[in-house]
């Protein structure tokens, strides 16, 4: 795909699913270059943007992140918001993943998982606080459909219902709208615009990243060419609307009040496990 291309495909994504050029839109940075390629499109198409960046305090490679992040934010002009883990909650990811693992019920959670269930609260919660209308993420096309077949594979078609390049939770103020500007942008495709463009990325792997479900669903995808993916994506949009499968309506989480699929949040659940107790070992261990 040309760089002009990717551009166009961008705006007409953002263009149908009606984002104005007047919305506060929050971008979740994380240093890497699907996030960087997202601030720098909409930046350029003209969009109302600002950074959010999660600090996860795994040694060098956040330092690395957070230096990268904050490089692309000044290049760009554009605001950047930092939530430092360590400083909010006392602890970094690499505790807070060691002491919910130290329970022989969470042993087995693969670490992305928990890592990616404390990120999505902080990410939800922080947009509403800076009054975004919208949050986008860096999701590309290849993350898509993965994320189509690993629901597929476990059966859980319900959890594809939402599927698209926008997230509502129409009902639920609380919820803001998460949306996907790279959503029909094969990942090899990012990577070579992020080239072009010098984008300043952190090309190095979260060094706590485990084997997952994920990464071989990425393999299996891996033979077929951009367009192939692009077309399997289109249609298994409109396949999913022909069925027209309704999610469970949202509730808000018993103990934090947050949106949540269940009558107590994953977050309040994997965070309770730890504040009840502490293995002060692990705790060594990781600093
Ligand atoms: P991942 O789940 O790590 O593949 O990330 C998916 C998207 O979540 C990225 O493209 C970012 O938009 C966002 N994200 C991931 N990690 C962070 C972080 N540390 N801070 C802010 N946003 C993040
Ligand atoms: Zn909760």
């Amino acid at each position: 795909m040309k760089a002009e291309e990717i551009e166009k495909k961008v705006r007409d994504t953002l263009k149908k699913i009606g984002i104005s050029k007047k919305d506060k839109i929050l971008i979740a940075l994380s240093g890497g270059k699907d996030s960087a390629v997202t601030a720098f499109l909409l930046k350029k198409l003209g969009y109302n943007i600002e950074g959010f960046h999660i600090d996860l305090g795994i040694g060098k490679y956040s330092e690395e992140c957070l230096k990268k992040t904050e490089e692309l934010c000044e290049n760009l002009k554009i605001k950047l918001h930092k939530h430092i883990v360590k400083e909010k909650k006392g602890v970094t990811m690499c505790y807070i993943r060691a002491a919910i693992k130290s329970f022989p019920k969470y042993k087995k959670l693969n670490n992305c998982a928990i890592c990616g269930v404390i990120k999505k609260d902080i990410l939800n919660k922080e947009a509403r606080r800076l009054k975004a209308e919208y949050l986008a993420t860096g999701h590309n096309l290849d993350d898509e459909l993965q994320t189509f077949l690993i629901n597929l594979f476990k059966g859980s078609l319900k959890l594809s219902a939402n599927l698209g390049p926008i997230t509502k939770g129409k009902e639920n103020k609380k919820f803001i709208p998460r949306i996907k500007p790279l959503y029909y942008i094969p990942e090899k495709e990012v990577l070579k615009y992020s080239k072009i463009k010098k984008l300043p990325v952190n090309e190095k792997k979260c060094p706590c990243a485990q084997k997952s479900y994920r990464i071989e669903t990425r393999t299996l995808l891996e033979k077929y060419k951009p367009k192939e993916k692009i077309q399997m994506l289109e249609n298994f949009v409109k396949f999913m609307e022909k069925l027209n499968i309704k999610r469970d309506k949202i509730k808000y989480c018993k103990i934090c009040r947050e949106p949540s699929q269940r009558d107590i949040c994953k977050n309040c659940e994997l965070l309770g496990v730890i504040n009840q107790k502490v293995d002060s070992k692990i705790y060594k261990k990781t600093q």
